[in-house]
């Protein structure tokens, strides 16, 4: 897990790297941007994600505190210029996934060059493709224009195998919990989905994923797990969580549960959609992929219910956490949906929570998260 941790430093040696060279840098916010694009352009995607509290009271002066913590965090981190992430991007992708960030990305754009891609919000709706694929042309032309390189079919076939090869060890990685001893935390999970999000040379990435999966195999085969003898497994499901934002994640492991998946964007939503490769026309293979991720802005959202339906019976988990950040209204209403389905389809507890970035709360959550376990055990 060491390489891991020590990944984000040499990443952000190689970004400077990069631009020393003449490369561009592109900050990202969503599971939306199309990074095999991005790279194919020759620029390096790295996520900008808020997940910090400290930059929010900035964010504050100008947006209302009332909204989500993800996004006044990203925002915080744009005006005080605290991120080295956003530092080194020399311009930003943003998507209109919800009504907050698609504000936000209005004022931010002020800060940096700044592309909108606008999202359909029904993936199967009649005209939802053909409008995506030509959000797709308009963003690759904007990568075109700010990189000064043209997108090769080539190289955006390329990227895209490289980027499927590093979903499929993920999704091997994520699949070693489905044991009776689970060999990584949720917390350790976490970390090894950041280094992707920061991480700007792919190749070295999925060297270190393969070593990972070496590891979990002796790990499993010597049976060393990461919790007690029946602990609860649980499935954490909601608003994507992050260094700084880990709180509920932690607050389940030091309780005694264990996380057996992790099906939020920072987990491995979207790790099972791999784009067909080798297409005569990859801005079509990509718009297909990248519109089919089980988001809570898309309405209706069957796939999550899909996704989630396959995590609780292949990992046999025991509860359901659902997580939404407060203000989130997308994923506030879509718990609902989520609690009944557990409750009524599996037979299984679910607990919904709803908080900020702050420890205000912490031991508040804590007793909730105890009696919800003790509920299980
Ligand atoms: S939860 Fe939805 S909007 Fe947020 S990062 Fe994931 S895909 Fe994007
Ligand atoms: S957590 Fe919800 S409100 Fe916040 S940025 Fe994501 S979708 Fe928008």
């Amino acid at each position: 897990m060491k390489e891991f941790e020590r990944a984000g430093e040499r990443s952000l040696l190689s970004l400077v790297e990069h631009k020393e060279a003449g490369g561009k840098v592109a900050g990202v916010y969503c599971l939306f941007a199309p990074t095999e694009l991005v790279r194919a352009a020759g620029a390096i995607p790295v996520s900008l994600c808020g997940k910090k509290e400290a930059p929010i009271s900035a964010a504050e002066k100008t947006l209302p505190p009332n909204l989500c913590p993800l996004i006044k965090s990203s925002y915080g981190y744009a005006v005080t210029d605290t991120c080295p992430y956003f530092g080194a991007s020399d311009f930003i992708l943003g998507e209109t996934t919800c009504d907050g960030k698609k504000k936000m990305f209005e004022l931010m754009g002020r800060i940096k060059p700044l592309h909108l891609m606008h999202l359909p919000f029904d993936a199967d709706g009649g005209q939802a493709l053909a409008f995506w694929v030509q959000e797709m042309i308009r963003l690759k032309g904007f990568l075109e224009e700010q990189t000064g390189r043209s997108v090769e079919v080539r190289e955006l076939n390329r990227q895209i195998k490289l980027q499927n090869e590093v979903r499929k060890l993920l999704w091997q990685i994520s699949r070693f919990s489905r044991a009776e001893t689970v060999p990584l935390s949720g917390l350790d999970m976490m970390t090894v989905m950041e280094t992707k999000s920061s991480c700007s040379d792919l190749e070295a990435y999925a060297v270190l994923l393969r070593q990972l999966i070496k590891e979990l195999e002796e790990r499993c085969a010597a049976g060393v797990a990461v919790h007690r003898r029946g602990a609860p497994r649980i499935l954490f499901t909601g608003c994507p969580v992050g260094t700084g934002s880990e709180k509920v994640l932690q607050l389940i492991e030091e309780c005694g549960g264990v996380i057996v998946s992790m099906e939020n964007c920072t987990g491995i939503k979207g790790q099972d959609l791999l784009v067909e490769e080798d297409t005569a026309d990859p801005l079509q293979a990509l718009a297909r992929r990248y519109l089919r991720i089980p988001c809570s802005c898309m309405t209706p959202n069957e796939e999550r219910l899909n996704l989630i339906r396959g995590l609780v019976e292949d990992y046999r988990v025991q509860g359901v956490v659902d997580l939404t950040w407060q203000c989130c209204h997308t994923y506030n209403v879509e718990s609902f949906v989520v609690r009944e389905f557990i409750e009524t389809r599996h037979g299984l507890p679910s607990l919904h929570i709803e908080t900020d970035y702050s420890s205000s709360d912490t031991e508040q959550l804590r007793t909730r998260i105890e009696a919800f376990l003790e509920l299980i055990a």
